[in-house]
């Protein structure tokens, strides 16, 4: 018989943060698959519990996968863990939970902490609907075209960021969001945890001397917003913004005819017939 793929979620700062049901898996399971074995090891020690680490990280994740789907399949029991956190938000976990899944392997989920819904709920912003970007990419082209969604996201966006990229990251938003609050979650469960709450001139002020692990939050753009943003996007930004968000050629010409006022013949002779 198959083993079980446990996902299981460890504290983001504070020790006390952990479930006495992930405990129980931890100390059951025949295998613990983790991020960074050294740091799962303080964890482990902490709650004295003695197992096998294996490492599973971001970059042996595709390599180390067959592996454990073979145990998985042998009959043993893994637990997935992360550094911190839930396992495949902004973590390794997606790609052997696919990949379990296709083998027939059960997967469970053991819920706990996570930064960006602990952020969301004490930010004071709309928490009825939220859209969770992660990190922003680096490379120049794809970051660009992020900011434009988060320029006309009506939606409260969660955003995790490095400590050493914090700066770099909000004088980027400062050209995107204008009067929209932002929220900044520092340390959260951490001795020094705090909520800096402002406008983005507010926060990049109060940023300069601030330490620690953060995560980023923007009130969502009004309606209003988003229509004047989208007028001044060129017809291909116009057709990016849509793309990215994960609509069909069809639908976004359709889009672009409604917000701009000309027809979708137009739209679609000039720009789009040669667009995969
Ligand atoms: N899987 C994790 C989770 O469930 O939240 C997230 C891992 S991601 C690699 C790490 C990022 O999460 C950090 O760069 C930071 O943006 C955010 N983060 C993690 N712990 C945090 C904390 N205690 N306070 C504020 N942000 C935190």
């Amino acid at each position: 018989m198959n083993g079980k793929l446990y996902l299981v979620a460890t504290p983001i700062g504070n020790l006390e943060d952990i479930t006495l049901r992930a405990l129980k898996i931890l100390k059951e399971v025949d295998l613990i698959a983790a991020e960074d074995t050294r740091n799962t090891l303080k964890l482990l020690n902490h709650f004295k519990i003695t197992k096998p680490l294996i490492s599973y990280h971001r970059h042996n994740e595709e390599i180390k996968v067959d592996n454990l789907i073979s145990k998985l399949k042998n009959g043993e029991n893994i637990a997935v863990v992360s550094d911190a956190g839930t396992p495949g938000i902004s973590d390794p976990g997606e790609v052997i939970v696919k990949s379990a899944i296709e083998n027939n392997i059960e997967v469970i989920p053991i819920p706990g902490a996570c930064a960006a819904i602990n952020a969301l709920i004490a930010s004071g912003l709309d928490t009825k609907e939220f859209t969770f970007y992660g990190f922003l990419p680096l490379n120049k082209k794809a970051r660009r075209e992020k900011l434009n969604e988060l320029k006309n996201e009506t939606k409260t966006a969660i955003i995790y960021e490095a400590p050493h990229k914090l700066q770099n990251t909000l004088e980027d938003l400062k050209k995107i969001v204008e009067k929209r609050k932002i929220v900044l979650g520092r340390e959260i469960t951490k001795i020094h945890e705090e909520f800096i709450r402002g406008n983005i001139d507010e926060i990049i002020s109060k940023n300069t001397n601030l330490k620690g692990e953060m995560i980023i939050l923007l009130e969502g753009a009004t309606k209003k917003e988003e229509e004047k943003n989208i007028n001044k996007l060129s017809i291909e930004e116009h057709y990016n913004y849509y793309k990215n968000l994960g609509l069909d050629k069809k639908e976004i010409i359709k889009k672009i005819s409604k917000d701009r006022g000309v027809s979708k013949n137009e739209i679609y002779i000039k720009f789009v017939k040669d667009k995969k």
